[in-house]
């Protein structure tokens, strides 16, 4: 199966980098594009366009939830169900979504606590057989 590479469209600032919210990679800087203006700056004799940036969105879903709101709750979760430090719990987070594959804010899915509790429920699961079957 082919995919076509993520151009990383929209997504949000969490703990100073950008998370893409449709592949969840973490990118050092938001993702911008330039647009070449209409007006153009003649400098010596040469043209030059104005270079409008395009930055990608911080997307909402339909409840007014960004991304980082989301993750957020996912972290406070985690925090109180583990012993995580607030930045692990970040990198955890990131990963669960990374897992479940849906693109952030895609209407299908409720982007609320009780959603974001869900992934950590569901994870939940698995952590006492992991740490050695200790159920
Ligand atoms: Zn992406």
């Amino acid at each position: 199966m082919t995919q076509t590479p993520c151009l990383h469209p929209h997504g949000d600032i969490i703990d100073g980098y950008w998370l893409c919210g449709r592949c969840y990679e973490k990118l050092p800087e938001r993702p911008v594009k330039y647009s070449k203006g209409n007006r153009a700056i003649s400098v010596n004799g040469a043209e030059y366009f104005h270079q409008i940036p395009i930055y990608a969105k911080i997307r909402k879903a339909s409840n007014g939830w960004s991304l980082s709101k989301f993750v957020e709750a996912m972290v406070r979760r985690l925090i109180a169900k583990a012993d995580f430090e607030k930045s692990d719990a970040i990198s955890y987070a990131i990963d669960l979504l990374k897992i479940q594959g849906i693109e952030f804010g895609s209407g299908d899915y409720a982007w609320d606590t009780v959603a974001a509790w869900d992934i950590i429920y569901d994870d939940m699961q698995y952590w006492d057989r992991d740490a050695g079957g200790n159920q």
